[in-house]
């Protein structure tokens, strides 16, 4: 057997020591008899997987009382409308920051859903391909909205938000999608956090939301599918219809790991600013590679480079490929390399792709 090291923006790696213990377990998990895959989702069994996942999940993120975890599907696409239609019920006007396409796609769910004039744009960086988080001025935010909407980490254009915006009363609403897990968060700054877990978090399957309680209310936009509110899923424990076991499972298996094996959100961050600050480190000092984002608003996660020249990138990503680095083609939007290193890329996997770059530019200088 051998593994490669794979750079992809998701579904991505997962750790090698979760996927033996999931080997392991998967014809009689834990004395069961049965794999989780077969298993009913109203038995004690699973109840105990779910239960132990959401309490884990808590612990890691120290996540407060007062806010509900919810496993749930449609992946994170599915709350661009979940999002407006259970909390715009006030004014039903909503703020969102435009930094890449995962936010531009949220912000034109919510113009279809509650209207072009009640969604408006409060900062954009789109007029430099996204390669940077606009500076937000609080004076531009409506008081009045029901909610602020950030994607805080730009999975294609390899950007973060460097501070959390301050939004007084009016809920902050994070997709954190691709930096789940990835460092410490203060949740109490957020209305409602969420991610599709294939990033960070297990398999795909799952979508992982963290709201806060009192965001969660019967009363929602007319005509809200009973599966796309809130309330549904709150008071049936993420099992009003069969959750996606497997991946919630998957999704317990690697928190055991970050809190057991990596001791914690503090060391996972320590790690990931390790592992991007070595892949920084070259970019700033080679002739040959460079960065496309500003450095104030760089990705611990994802990591867009170019040399420069498209027959260069293109015989990069074929070398690459075929030395065991895989999945490293940029967006098509951006062109160039994307290298995505989630908490599961070893840090050996990034020293060994900065050699192997460092021997290409070598090579072909
Ligand atoms: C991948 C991604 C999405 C889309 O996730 P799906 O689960 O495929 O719907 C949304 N937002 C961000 C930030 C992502 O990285």
């Amino acid at each position: 057997m051998s593994r490669v090291y794979n750079f992809s923006a998701g579904p991505s790696m997962l750790p090698e020591s979760v996927l033996k213990k999931a080997a392991a377990e998967m014809l009689d998990y834990r004395g069961s008899g049965q794999s989780v895959m077969e298993m009913s989702h109203r038995s004690k069994t699973f109840q105990s997987i779910i239960d132990g996942c959401e309490s884990l999940l808590r612990e890691v993120m120290q996540i407060p009382d007062d806010y509900e975890v919810l496993f749930l599907q449609g992946g994170a696409s599915t709350q661009f409308a979940m999002i407006p239609l259970n909390l715009a019920i006030k004014s039903g006007k909503a703020d969102y920051v435009l930094t890449g396409q995962w936010a531009k796609k949220a912000a034109a769910e919510a113009r279809l859903l509650l209207g072009e004039e009640n969604v408006h744009i409060v900062a954009s960086s789109a007029d430099k391909t996204f390669s940077y988080i606009p500076k937000l001025d609080p004076a531009a935010f409506d008081k009045e909205a029901d909610y602020f909407y950030i994607c805080m980490n730009n999975t294609i254009y390899g950007t973060k938000f460097p501070e959390i915006p301050e939004t007084g009363d009016v809920p902050l609403v994070a997709d954190i999608s691709s930096m789940a897990l990835s460092q410490p968060l203060p949740v109490e700054k957020f209305g409602i956090l969420y991610a599709g877990a294939q990033k960070n978090m297990g398999p795909a399957g799952l979508t992982v939301a963290i709201i806060r309680k009192d965001l969660i209310r019967e009363e929602v936009r007319p005509l809200t599918p009973t599966m796309l509110r809130f309330k549904t899923h709150a008071d049936n424990g993420s099992m009003y219809n069969t959750p996606p076991c497997y991946s919630i499972y998957m999704c317990g298996l690697v928190l055991d790991w970050i809190k057991n094996e990596i001791g914690g959100l503090d060391q996972m961050y320590a790690l990931n600013k390790e592992k991007a600050g070595l892949f920084y480190d070259y970019l700033d000092q080679s002739k040959m590679f460079k960065g496309t984002v500003e450095k104030d608003s760089r990705s611990l996660m994802n990591i867009p480079f170019v040399t420069g020249d498209k027959d260069l990138d293109a015989l990069f990503v074929k070398e690459a490929e075929a030395a065991g680095f895989i999945n490293l083609k940029g967006h098509r939007t951006v062109g160039g390399m994307r290298a995505s290193i989630y908490n599961a890329m070893p840090i050996e996997g990034v020293k060994k792709l900065i050699a192997f770059m460092k021997d290409f530019e070598i090579k072909n200088q």
